[in-house]
Order: structure tokens, then C-alpha cells, then sequence
């Protein structure tokens, strides 16, 4: 295997010809992929996953430097969701690859069709920082599956995970197939500027439109995994305590640094103090005792100086406009630190209820009128993830039929992105496309529509259009209309 480590760095000043030589280059081999087999992609995936697993030691270590992430965490949701993904497109891509046979329709009796499933050709893979490898390599997996090239641009905001997805990539695949190119927005968007067959984008809606608009360019399709306020509704028919310990669990894994995290939580009145109550219970039997988190190493870290300041600056305006802090509040800006933070009396106004968290502040809304809740998720974008907490089947129906979604769980938090056999994404704001097991591998594919005719009898359909044409055509009509 040539070592195919594509240094940006080193082409300073020259970086667009190096990315287009790139470019180039996958654009050729591209052509040859189209050819690949299921086991020549089965090949590949496994060297993936053998790199992945033998660097294990070496991704805990970067995880920790980026952002202070336990190994159990890096365990359960980096190597376990990459190999996941590997497993089940190693299985299954031999099937997936397989023409999908259609039933002829009336007018099309005496055709075979089918639809084949083919490589889109190049893809560009660009990611976020805060599930670097498994936002990274799970979409690649898909690439891979599809019979794609790929370029990978990891976020720069972590920089050792980026590091290590290069040095694996180079460690297993040839240039031409696979490579990553490290940088920020300098470097996307030189990336960006080249004729794609297929970018997969992960990160925010507003770089997410970034990248539509370089991608309407070449009119190159687009998978956006984007993000939002994913909103919460605890009824009073609803576990409490249960439904306390998974929203904390998925509000404050990760330091609340999730796409699909609980964003802000409408609670019922009869249930709020309640609920405060079994959130602080659930805190300390995961974290011990609150005042003393931050020496708690299972508590990971804000990813930098600059999201902390986000963060300090969306509790200060929010208290500044009469929030409480219920729980929480410690912060230390020297270790990027906020400890788990419970907000209430919160209001429209303040940036905890117009901006997309993505970190530990939770903000409590209280509420009597399903209704008003349904009409406030309405009035604000399309979320990447509805929970509801109920045991009121009608209710949930209710909050099902008059909302949307990317996804939701019903009495649990964040497990529609763990289900592999769900697709996984957005709704216009929150993304587009889905990823996932067989919806990746389609997200990578082109279904090219096949119609072999076996007797010509299309023909009769043809001109010259004589008395037995006009009758067969009026015949048809007449079963149609
Ligand atoms: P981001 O949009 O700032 O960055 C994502 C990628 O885009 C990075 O690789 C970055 O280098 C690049 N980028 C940044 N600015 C750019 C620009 N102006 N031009 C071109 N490229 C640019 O997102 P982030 O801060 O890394 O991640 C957080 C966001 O991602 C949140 O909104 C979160 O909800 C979302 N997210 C979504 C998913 C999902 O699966 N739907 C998963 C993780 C994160």
C-alpha cells in the first residue's frame, strides 16, 4: 500500500492545485470503481476496521487532548457506532449491490426493469468535531460500501482526531481511493470547489448551506446532517424518574456536545419540581456529588475557549433576563468547564431558547397546554430529534401528528441514532438524506432505472399514426382514464 498521507500543509500557498491533483486523481480511479466488487469492498472495509481497532490506545489518547473525553465514552461512541457500521456493510452490501427487480406496469408488459444500484463516482466527506472519528468513518463506511472514492476533511477544532483519521487513512488506503485532507474554512472551501458526484456534509445548518451553495455550482448532490434545538416533552402521565435519567444521560454525555442531545424541555406543571428533583438525582448517581464534578473524569470537557465563551455567554444573557439556575452553574474558563446546568424560567427572548445549545445548560419550560407546546415547536425550525416522555398513548399520537422530526424516541433519548436499521437524519433545516446501513450505501448511490424490452412492442406505439396506431392508443387511454 503506497503511504497516502495528502499533507496540506505542506502546499501552502499552493493549495488549490494539490486539491484539484487530487481530485483528479479520484475522478480517474472513480471510473475503475464502478467495476468493483461486493468482496473488493468487503476487503477494504475490513482494513478500516482492523486500523480502527488497532489504533484503539492511540484514539483514547487524542480523544482526551481534544476534549478531555473518557475512554468508556470514546468506547461507546466512536470505535462501537464505526465498527457497527463496518459490521453491517460488510454483511449486507452484497445484497445491497444486488439490481432490484419492478413488476412491469400495464404498459410496460413485456419488459424486464430493474434498478441498479451504482457508485455515484467521488465523494467529499466533511465533518464535525464532537464525534470526530464516528462522523467521519461511519459515513465513510457507506462510501466505501457504495464503491466511491472519498476525501475526508475532519474538523479542525480537534486536532489530534484528525490527525489520527489521517494517519489511518494513509495507513489503508491508496490516494486514489481514499485520503484526508486536514485544514479549516480555507481548505473546505477549496474542497468545496471542485465537481463532486456526491458531498456528505455533517455540521451546522449555517455551514450546511455553505455547502449546498458551492454544491448547486456543479449540481452535485448533497447529504446534509445538520443540526438544531431537538425539544423534550415530559407529560404528567409520564415515568419521571425514568424519563429524568435518560434526558440527563443525553443532555450531559458528551457535555451535552451531541447533535441530537436534548435541547430544551417542556415539562408539565404538575410534574416540573418533580422532574428538577429526579434530573439532580440522576446527576449525582452518574456523577457523584455535583459540587465536586468537575475532578469527575466521566465529565468531558466544552471542546475550546471559544464554544466555552458561547456557552458562559448564553447563561449570563439568559440569568441577565431573569432565568434561575436550579442546579449547576460552576464553571471554570481555565479548563473550558460548565458543570451540568438546569435553567428555569426561561423565556422566548433569551439566546437559551433561540440558539442551539450543544452543551450542558438545560433549559426547563413549564407547560399545561399540550397544544402551546405543539404551536412553539411549530413556530421554530424543523428539529433533528422530538422526545417525548408518556404513557398517554393519545398524547402521543397527538405530539406525533401535528410536529416533524429528523427523528424521535418515545420514553427514551438518542437511541434513533444507535438503530441501525432506522435512516438517520434531518428534516430541511436539521438536514437533508439519511444516513445509515442501507440508507448510507443509497445516500452513495446513484438507482439507475434499466428497461430491457424483449419484444419491441413499444414500436407499436410509433408512427406512422394510421387507423390500428390511433385505436391502440385510444384503447389504452380509455383503461387508463
Ligand atoms: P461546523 O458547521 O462549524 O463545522 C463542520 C465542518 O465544516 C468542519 O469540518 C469545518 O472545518 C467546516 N467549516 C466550518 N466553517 C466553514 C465554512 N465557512 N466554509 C466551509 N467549511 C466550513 O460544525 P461543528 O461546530 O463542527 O459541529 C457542530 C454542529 O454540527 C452542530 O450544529 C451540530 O448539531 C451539528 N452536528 C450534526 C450531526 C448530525 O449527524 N446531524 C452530528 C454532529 C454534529
Amino acid at each position: 500500500m503506497s503511504t497516502a498521507v495528502t499533507d496540506i500543509s505542506s502546499a501552502k500557498g499552493n493549495l488549490e492545485p494539490e486539491i484539484r491533483r487530487i481530485f483528479e486523481k479520484q475522478k480517474a480511479h472513480a471510473l475503475t470503481l464502478r467495476r468493483s466488487t461486493a468482496a473488493e469492498r468487503i476487503e477494504k472495509l475490513k482494513r478500516l476496521k482492523q486500523a480502527v481497532l488497532d489504533r484503539t490506545e492511540d484514539i483514547y489518547k487524542a480523544c482526551a487532548n481534544d476534549f478531555r473525553k473518557h475512554p468508556a465514552e470514546v468506547d461507546l461512541t466512536e470505535i462501537l457506532p464505526v465498527v457497527m457500521e463496518i459490521n453491517d456493510a460488510i454483511r449486507h452490501v452484497k445484497k445491497w449491490m444486488k439490481n432490484k427487480k419492478v413488476r412491469p406496469t400495464l404498459m410496460m408488459l413485456g419488459t424486464s426493469s430493474y434498478v441498479r444500484y451504482e457508485p455515484k463516482g467521488t465523494s467529499l466527506i466533511i465533518s464535525p468535531w464532537n464525534y470526530p472519528l464516528n462522523l467521519t468513518f461511519c459515513p465513510l463506511a457507506s462510501a466505501i460500501a457504495a464503491g466511491n472514492t472519498a476525501v475526508l476533511k475532519p474538523s479542525e477544532m480537534t486536532p489530534h482526531c484528525a490527525q489520527i483519521i489521517q494517519e489511518i487513512t494513509a495507513e489503508v488506503f491508496d490516494e486514489q481511493d481514499v485520503t484526508t485532507v486536514q485544514g479549516a474554512v480555507e481548505e473546505t472551501q477549496l474542497l468545496l470547489a471542485q465537481p463532486w458526484d456526491h458531498i456528505f456534509f455533517t455540521g451546522s445548518p449555517a455551514v450546511g448551506r455553505i455547502v449546498m451553495d458551492a454544491a448547486a455550482k456543479n449540481l452535485t448532490s448533497v447529504t446534509l446532517e445538520l443540526g438544531g434545538k431537538s425539544p423534550v416533552i415530559v407529560d404528567k402521565s409520564a415515568n419521571v424518574k425514568k424519563a429524568a435519567r435518560n434526558i440527563a444521560w443525553g443532555k450531559f454525555a458528551n457535555n451535552g456536545q451531541t447533535c441530537i442531545a436534548p435541547d430544551h424541555i417542556y415539562v408539565h406543571e404538575d410534574v416540573r419540581d418533580t422532574f428538577v428533583d429526579e434530573v439532580k438525582s440522576a446527576l449525582e448517581q452518574m456523577f457523584g456529588e455535583l459540587t465536586k464534578i468537575g475532578d469527575n473524569p466521566d465529565y468531558c470537557r466544552i471542546v475550546n475557549a471559544k464554544h466555552y465563551a458561547r456557552l458562559k455567554g448564553i447563561l449570563d444573557d439568559a440569568q441577565q433576563q431573569g432565568a434561575q439556575v436550579a442546579a449547576g452553574g460552576l464553571h471554570d474558563e481555565s479548563q473550558d468547564f460548565l458543570s451540568p446546568t438546569l435553567v428555569t424560567g426561561v423565556s422566548g427572548e433569551m439566546r437559551i431558547m433561540q440558539e442551539e445549545i450543544f452543551g450542558p445548560l438545560m433549559p426547563i419550560l413549564t407547560y399545561t397546554d399540550t397544544q402551546a407546546v405543539i404551536d412553539d415547536i411549530n413556530s421554530r425550525e424543523k428539529p433533528l430529534a422530538l422526545y417525548i416522555f408518556s404513557k398517554d398513548r393519545d398524547n402521543i399520537e397527538t405530539l406525533l401528528n401535528n410536529t416533524t422530526a429528523g427523528g424521535s424516541c418515545i420514553n427514551t433519548a438518542m437511541m434513533q441514532y444507535l438503530h441501525g436499521n432506522l435512516p438517520f437524519g434531518g428534516v430541511n433545516n436539521s438536514g437533508i438524506g439519511a444516513a445509515h446501513g442501507a440508507y448510507g450505501f443509497k445516500e452513495f448511490s446513484h438507482e439507475r432505472a434499466v428497461v430491457e424490452d424483449k419484444f419491441a412492442q413499444s414500436q407499436l406505439f410509433h408512427p406512422p399514426y394510421n387507423d390500428f396506431t390511433r385505436k391502440l392508443i385510444k384503447l389504452t387511454m380509455k383503461y387508463f382514464v
